[in-house]
């Protein structure tokens, strides 16, 4: 009984003695590690700040398999990983985020906006758009529906495209009411003629000072064979937007002869004209003009207003040359430099096209393509 007494008496304190040495152990264990995470986070932002990003993504696994619980460190990862091209990656680090309980609501937000992007960069876009739809709500709305919107333009998806610019419209991101009269305008080119008609129309009441409607209704109306109708649209739309005239005034020329409206269609080209001479104007009055001696009057007119070679070509063209037989020449070399003056050019980006565009095949921007000539610019 004394025997087993005093091994309780020496046991007790020996036993506590060496459990708060373990938990010293312990502690000083878990203290070493949780130095080393943020040891590791410092060393990857050293590596970010000196553009070492492969060495940054080592660094930065390193500390995430030291504290898997930090979502920043993740967040750093998937952003590091989607701006090396690694999207795979990206996703994986982003989809574990979004897996994880412990995440408050603003930080799931922040991952399901980081997986979108991921799918964006990737061209995944229908999964990009799965991801972009349940920010819906969040504070990343407005970025998402601008996304989406990006997604159904390149996607030629008009419904869709017009939905998303009405929600964004509506949460005052700007005005599109412009983008949606050519969403309506392109799923008219697509559908009936009754039905292309309403759209066109319901396009030109959008937005009244859109160029591009009233144009593509005449061409429309051209086709069924109705150039009065034709030509009254663009009477109309030139008063609408003046600012289109030099686009429509070709149209509005070939229905003018179509319709023997000759008179009225000479008095709005000459009105524009007088306020801002343009060449296809120019070209449209020429074209209404009988008498060819007085139609390249009209060139020489151009001259003196403005310093033209496209119009010293064209007056050029009809002029009889002392040497005959090197006319053809003069004229093929004439025509060969004003050719890159007659092309339209993105204000945007400077792409040159032969022929005027809506959307920039070159960078996409809406509208950025001036009613004038390179040369006028
Ligand atoms: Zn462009």
């Amino acid at each position: 009984m004394d025997f087993d007494l005093s091994w309780v008496l020496w046991g007790l304190p020996i036993a506590f003695v060496l459990g708060w040495l373990a938990s010293r152990l312990d502690l000083r264990q878990l203290r070493i590690e949780n130095r080393q995470a943020p040891k590791a986070y410092f060393r990857g932002l050293n590596f970010l700040l000196n553009e070492q990003q492969d060495q940054a993504i080592d660094a930065f696994i390193e500390a995430v398999q030291k504290d898997p619980d930090t979502s920043e460190l993740h967040f750093a990862l998937g952003n590091l990983f989607r701006r090396r091209g690694e999207y795979e990656r990206a996703v994986r680090v982003h989809e574990h985020l979004l897996s994880r309980a412990d995440l408050s609501k603003a930080e799931r937000q922040r991952a399901q906006h980081a997986l979108a992007l991921d799918f964006l960069k990737a061209g995944l876009l229908d999964r990009a758009e799965d991801a972009l739809r349940k920010l819906e709500g969040t504070p990343y709305e407005g970025q998402a529906l601008l996304a989406l919107l990006a997604i159904y333009e390149r996607t030629r998806d008009w419904p869709h495209a017009s939905e998303t610019a009405s929600k964004l419209d509506a949460s005052g991101q700007g005005n599109f009411s412009g983008r949606q009269a050519h969403y309506l305008c392109e799923q008219a080119a697509n559908a009936q003629p009754a039905e292309a008609e309403a759209l066109l129309r319901r396009a030109m009441q959008m937005a009244p000072e859109a160029a591009r409607p009233g144009i593509e209704l005449a061409a429309l109306q051209r086709r069924a064979g109705d150039a009065r109708a034709a030509f009254n649209t663009l009477i109309e739309h030139a008063e609408a937007a003046p600012a289109a005239i030099p686009l429509l005034a070709k149209p509005l020329t070939d229905a003018a002869q179509a319709s023997g409206e000759q008179d009225k269609a000479r008095e709005v080209l000459h009105q524009s004209y007088e306020l801002s001479p343009s060449l296809d104007v120019l070209e449209g009055i020429v074209a209404l003009e009988s008498d060819p001696e007085q139609a390249r009057a009209w060139y020489v007119k151009h001259l003196e207003r403005e310093p033209s070679l496209v119009a010293a070509a064209k007056w050029l063209s009809g002029e009889k040359l002392e040497h005959e037989q090197f006319h053809k020449q003069v004229q093929g070399a004439l025509d060969h430099a004003t050719k890159p003056l007659t092309r339209y050019r993105c204000a945007a980006c400077g792409f040159e096209a032969k022929q005027h565009f809506w959307q920039c095949p070159g960078c996409q921007a809406w509208d950025s393509y001036p009613a004038r000539r390179v040369e006028e610019l």
